[in-house]
């Protein structure tokens, strides 16, 4: 728990789980009700929403999580948004994608080799570009038409599937493509897979699937304490990005204070604000949304980077 409320230390680190007997609305209600008032019981309601400092994206109260990511599970998405209403939600893209592979593999033509699997990665490119990578209209727009022509060329129905996969997905498009979702704090992820990959390890370190719930307890408090062990490493100073002595004399005052992810995101925007051209452009960074960490744009007004520059998380 003491992690919590730190900027990302790029190690997953599960701060709760829970037991329940189906996965219906009530249930994660209480599960997501009882994470809230455990460790932010202080946020009442959305009237503390406020802006955030280096930009104007809504990030509600800066302790709040910024992001929840679902697998579009219905019952799950209502329970966040009566929990956690300042929250934004984004839906996990590998899920969207492998639906899209599924659904629309059948749809492809054949190449000289008679294989399919070319056309269909290809036609899944300009998805990736649409979810992952456009961050204007215009070019959202350019993707979608180059999407719907290469499908219009390559699939047997003349690219209808695809086009009417796009069309639904389309009404909800401010919780998956980039355009809507890129200025939001996600620390790089957009997938579910994190949560999935915790919940599997712990899957591995029971054994069983049944057991009493004392044995299953001490094996999941025993799985825990390893897993924060390996987040507690992660804090401390960086040693991967290698940084000159007098560059290094302006982090005096955060050293130790931060985790290692941050410090080296921090080192790095610096070595970058020694090109002056790019101190003239306009800020857009990516780094003031995505990891709420300042970038060169900020770094470079200050001789000593304090304490106060980087965000509780
Ligand atoms: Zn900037």
């Amino acid at each position: 728990m003491t992690y919590v409320n730190i900027v990302g230390t790029s190690n997953t680190f599960p701060i709760s789980g829970a037991w329940v007997d189906h996965e219906m609305i009530d249930n994660y209600l209480w599960v997501l009700c009882c994470l809230r008032g455990s460790v932010w019981p202080d946020v009442d309601d959305s009237s503390s929403s406020k802006k955030n400092n280096h930009n104007n994206t809504t990030t509600a109260t800066p302790l709040l999580p910024s992001v929840f990511i679902t697998d579009n599970e219905k019952a799950l998405r209502n329970a966040i948004t009566n929990a956690f209403p300042e929250c934004k939600q984004l839906l996990c893209y590998k899920q969207i994608k492998n639906n899209f592979k599924k659904q629309l593999l059948p749809m492809m033509k054949e190449d000289e080799d008679g294989d399919k699997r070319g056309f269909l990665d290809k036609l899944a490119g300009h998805l990736d570009q649409i979810v992952l990578k456009c961050t204007i209209s215009e070019e959202e727009k350019k993707e979608i038409d180059a999407y719907l022509r290469f499908a219009k060329d390559n699939c047997k129905d003349q690219g209808k599937s695809a086009k009417a996969f796009l069309e639904r997905k389309m009404h909800d498009k401010e919780n998956w493509v980039n355009t809507y979702v890129f200025k939001h704090p996600h620390f790089g992820n957009r997938t579910s897979n994190r949560a999935e990959s915790a919940h599997a390890s712990l899957k591995h370190a029971l054994g069983t699937s049944s057991g009493k719930l004392k044995t299953v307890t001490m094996k999941i408090v025993k799985c825990y304490e390893a897993l924060r062990r390996l987040t507690t490493e992660c804090l401390g100073e960086s040693t991967t990005v290698v940084f000159d002595k007098i560059n290094s004399s302006r982090l005096n005052d955060i050293c130790h204070k931060i985790c290692r992810f941050a410090m080296d995101h921090i080192k790095l925007e610096l070595a970058k604000s020694i090109i002056p051209e790019k101190l003239t452009k306009e800020c857009e960074c990516l780094i003031n949304y995505n990891y709420l960490l300042p970038c060169y744009h900020q770094l470079a007004q200050y001789k000593k980077i304090s304490i106060s520059c980087i965000p509780r998380r």
